[in-house]
């Protein structure tokens, strides 16, 4: 998707605070972070959100939430955080390229 950021960060043509990345998912710091922990954590491969994803995306999706736990662990917020993806502009979603929000790191609870 030539007009995607995320399918150009993936490319190395747009720069990213990354912490995680493999052949299939990478996970970079949010540029406009709303939470003191925040991070973006995206498949390689350009889906518009979850609901353009298929059966065959089953495995990947299974494991970007272990990455997310694994992304937790390495950024010290596994005392409590969130792991959500919005589907769709009425829901708040700006970038369409599937990402879902790692967020922690509050001091008190944080509803
Ligand atoms: P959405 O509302 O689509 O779920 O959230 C998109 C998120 O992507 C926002 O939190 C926004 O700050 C972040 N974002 C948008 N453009 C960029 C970018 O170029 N780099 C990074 N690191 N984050 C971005
Ligand atoms: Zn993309």
């Amino acid at each position: 998707m030539e007009d995607c950021i995320f399918c150009k960060i993936v490319k190395g043509e747009a720069p990213a605070n990354k912490v995680w990345e493999d052949d299939e998912v990478l996970a970079f710091w949010d540029i406009r972070p709303s939470a003191p922990v925040h991070i973006l954590i995206i498949p390689k491969k350009h889906l518009e959100n979850v609901s353009a994803a298929s059966n065959e995306d089953q495995a990947l999706l299974g494991k970007i939430q272990l990455i997310a736990v694994e992304v937790a662990k390495k950024l010290n917020i596994t005392d409590g955080f969130k792991v959500f993806t919005l589907n769709g502009s009425k829901a708040g979603q700006v970038v369409f390229h599937l990402h879902y929000h790692l967020q922690g790191g509050w001091k008190e609870k944080n509803d």
